[in-house]
């Protein structure tokens, strides 16, 4: 039997003021037992935010500056200042936009570190025979720090460490893998067996503000008021999942990573420390609904269902400001534009809601259809 434990720290912070969270960082990152031995003066590390689309950090959606900033400085008081932030957000973008957008841009300047575009890609093999783009770059770092966004998450439940690793695959390819797993069995399985591969080397979560509702882009900005840290990004998201009144088990992401070996997920084998964890079990934000209702659906009928009795992406046209952003982003060419007005062709989606995370406006929401528009 496993006995391996592992440490996970939750510090209380309320608020992203700088100097509180700087401090706030410090004591999680220390309270989790340090940083990993191999990241040390000289080491070359790359900060792996959630920088899903081009938002401003309040609508939480992308990992608030701030909680860099207190890793940033942290890191520079131990002597590591070869430092790099880079994550690769749905579909394609504008780098300078999402960056100036997120609050990057700014802190990069003020804090004299790189930014670095997802452009270049190598490919890396999972589960024996599946090859995946990530980032090329990847290579010339020495060490992984992933700081997610606590969110809830239309097919995974919830967003946090180890999904975040989808964040090393290119944009593109991103809408591919959605589309060639577009179950929430499938894709945690996938998600699963990625994080393994390329498992950072530290993980620190923002959940100062987390996301409620239909995440990962169009929920609600929740204040829960943590900041967690840990080695093992399962077990982090282990304890934060409670957040939205999740056990572990509940989210096929963390559970299929924690039944293949790749974290823990066991309480009694998480040492809980920091001053947050009565924070964490009082708290009940609200869960994405919707998918609870994708994971009912038995994985045989995933699409038959789905077909008959699901919802599809809707445009609400008085907020399209017809960027076409979407109908680029749709893998299944399931959008498209007739008198002057985005549309959804209902037949062809495959549900892989890249085009709600991906129109900047939240002018697509997932609606129930009627039968006969499936049809359409
Ligand atoms: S729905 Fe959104 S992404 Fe699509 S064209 Fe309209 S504003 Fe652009
Ligand atoms: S229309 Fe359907 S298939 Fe196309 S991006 Fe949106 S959810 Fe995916």
């Amino acid at each position: 039997m496993n006995t391996q434990k592992t440490i996970v720290s939750a510090l209380y912070c309320d608020n992203y003021n700088p100097a509180t969270v700087i401090d706030k960082v410090k004591k999680a990152i220390t309270a989790s037992g340090g940083l990993p031995k191999k990241i040390k003066p000289g080491t070359k590390v790359l900060i792996n935010p959630n920088l899903l689309t081009a938002k401003s950090p309040e609508n939480a959606v992308t990992t608030h500056p701030s909680v860099i900033k207190g890793l940033i400085h942290y890191l520079k008081s131990v002597n590591i200042t070869d430092i790099t932030i880079g994550d690769s957000p749905a579909g394609s973008h504008d780098w300078k936009k999402l960056w100036d957008i997120t609050g990057m841009s700014d802190l990069a300047r003020t804090e004299n570190v790189q930014l670095l575009a997802f452009e270049n890609t190598k490919t890396v093999t999972i589960d024996n025979d599946l090859v995946i783009p990530v980032l090329k770059e990847i290579d010339d770092f020495d060490a992984v720090i992933s700081v997610p966004k606590l969110k809830t998450h239309l097919l995974t439940k919830i967003t946090g460490a180890v999904k975040n690793t989808y964040g090393m695959i290119p944009g593109k390819a991103k809408t591919h893998f959605h589309g060639t797993h577009p179950s929430p069995r499938k894709m945690s399985k996938f998600i699963a067996k990625l994080y393994d591969t390329l498992k950072p080397d530290f993980v620190l979560m923002d959940a100062v503000e987390s996301m409620e509702g239909e995440g990962p882009n169009t929920g609600k900005p929740v204040q829960t008021g943590i900041i967690l840290a840990g080695k093992d990004g399962v077990a982090v998201d282990a304890a934060a999942c409670s957040v939205y009144g999740y056990k572990p088990e509940d989210i096929l992401i963390i559970k299929e990573a924690a039944k293949a070996g790749f974290g823990i997920i066991d309480s009694d084998r998480i040492e809980k420390t920091g001053d947050a964890w009565h924070t964490i079990k009082a708290l009940k934000a609200k869960k994405a609904f919707l998918s609870d209702v994708f994971y009912k659906i038995p994985e045989k009928l995933f699409f038959i269902v789905s077909y008959i009795t699901s919802c599809r992406p809707k445009i609400d046209s008085k907020k399209c400001v017809k960027c076409g952003k979407c109908m680029e982003e749709c893998s299944q060419s399931a959008i498209y534009k007739k008198n002057n007005k985005y549309k959804v062709k209902n037949k062809k989606c495959i549900l892989c809601m890249c085009c709600i995370e991906t129109c900047p406006f939240k002018a697509i929401k997932l609606k129930r259809s009627w039968i006969w528009d499936l049809f359409i």
